[in-house]
């Protein structure tokens, strides 16, 4: 019985197109698809590391430099391997061309962390229904100007599934070099196991909170339309894992895990103000100028009166936001009442995110236990109603996610 023909979205990362060799074997998977009969978009990163080379150049060249300067350098990176792999597939007797964000055009607002508008599907429709195959690069768009736009580290993957959705095609698979979202960074713990499936909500959660595996706004974009999604390798041709919707995962697991995944972010720094005066006000006038300047905080603890009236407030920034955060809290200074101001970067936020947290209490407590037993202190907490985060010391990055990994039963072995 012949299958019937399927319009497949497929990206592949930077690991995946670094080097003519790589991208040669990218061509024969992409061929491979398009021979079974299938519609087939291909979405492409730079070459691995070629992004931040791109984005150092631009810090070399001015350290404030203009982000819709910075926006043509670092998209230029796809530029380059989408035409190569355009090259490689018409050279195997493929009838594919590259399309650039402009030609489409994916249309885009902002700069280095532009939002997509819309896509005209147009010119993508009359290529694949007329059997081409369409070489696109991912992480660019264009503004409502005509300028080069692109989308925030990580943007390819929110590329494909923007552009499934655009084409209603009927998946989007991302490749990457391991094979589907395992249950932390099997980098970080080789006894991480692979997930068959894990819901939108949980990909969605996991990703925010550092498990880079896909752009977070990949995730809640297919999520929003429902888009099949799912992550597998470009070297090993195995199974990889599914992201599907609450109503679909018991197909794939019977019985609930506590937890599905712990994710580590070390792009958090930690700052703290001591001598604040105790009294109403204090932290809006803490927060207010922050949130003007459009730096978002993550983790808060306040702390008790010391001695008399004072007490100190420690909370979280992204790191590339610190200098910003501290100029503006010290421009406040007056107004605040702070005495000291203090930073560290040396911090790692570490989470567990699980939606059968939901219906079973104690995984905080579990957790902080875990880490005391280890003699690992917590510098801050922060929970929603699939995870707890915790902030600790840097340097106990790799100890702690593989106690917690092994203490909430998610080791290879321990596996049913
Ligand atoms: P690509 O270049 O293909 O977009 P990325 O480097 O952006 O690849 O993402 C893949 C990487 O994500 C893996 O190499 C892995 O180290 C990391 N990663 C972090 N957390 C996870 C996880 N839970 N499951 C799988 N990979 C993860
Ligand atoms: N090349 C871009 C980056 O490294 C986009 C991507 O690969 O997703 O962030
Ligand atoms: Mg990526």
């Amino acid at each position: 019985m012949s299958r019937a023909k399927q319009r497949i979205v497929m990206k592949f990362g930077g690991t995946s197109m670094a080097g003519i060799e790589r991208i040669r074997h990218v061509a024969g998977l992409v061929k491979a698809e398009a021979d079974r009969g299938n519609e087939v978009a291909v979405v492409v990163s730079a070459m691995a590391g070629e992004t931040d080379r791109l984005v150092h150049l631009c810090k070399e060249a001015a350290p404030l430099y203009d982000p819709r300067e910075y926006d043509v350098v670092v998209a230029s990176g796809e530029q380059v391997t989408a035409g190569l792999l355009a090259i490689t597939l018409s050279g195997m007797g493929a009838n594919a061309r590259s399309y650039m964000g402009w030609q489409l055009p994916i249309r885009a607002s902002g700069h280095s962390s532009a939002l997509i508008d819309h896509i005209d599907s147009e010119i993508l429709e009359g290529v694949l229904s007329s059997g081409g195959i369409a070489v696109i690069p991912g992480f660019q768009g264009v503004t409502a100007e005509g300028e080069v736009a692109t989308l925030g580290r990580g943007g390819s993957d929110t590329s494909a599934v923007a552009l499934a959705v655009a084409a209603k095609a009927d998946r989007c698979d991302i490749y990457t070099d391991v094979e589907g979202v395992f249950t932390t960074d099997p980098r970080i713990v080789p006894r991480a196991r692979k997930l068959h499936a894990i819901t939108y909500e949980e990909m969605l959660e996991l990703a925010s909170v550092g498990a880079k595996v896909l752009q977070t706004r990949s995730v809640g974009l297919a999520m929003r339309y429902n888009m099949a999604l799912q992550v597998l390798s470009s070297f090993e041709a195995k199974p990889g894992t599914l992201i599907v919707g609450d109503d679909k995962i018991e197909e794939y697991q019977m019985e609930q895990q506590l937890i599905t995944g712990i994710a580590h972010d070390k792009n958090e720094a930690r700052v703290t103000l001591t001598g604040l005066p105790d009294r109403p006000g204090t932290v809006a006038a803490i927060f207010a100028p922050l949130a003007q300047a459009n730096i978002i905080v993550d983790m808060i603890v306040q702390s008790g009166a010391g001695r008399g009236t004072a007490t100190t407030l420690t909370f979280t920034v992204p790191t590339a936001s610190l200098a910003h955060a501290v100029a503006e809290l010290e421009k406040a200074k007056e107004s605040i009442g702070f005495e000291q101001i203090m930073t560290d970067t040396d911090v790692v936020k570490i989470s567990a995110v699980g939606i059968g947290m939901r219906s079973n209490a104690g995984i905080a407590a579990k957790m902080f236990d875990t880490l005391a037993e280890r003699g690992i202190n917590i510098l801050a907490i922060s929970t929603s109603e699939i995870k707890v985060s915790v902030l600790l010391p840097e340097d106990y990055t790799e100890l702690a996610v593989r106690v917690l990994h092994s203490a909430f039963g998610l080791d290879a072995e321990q596996a049913a």
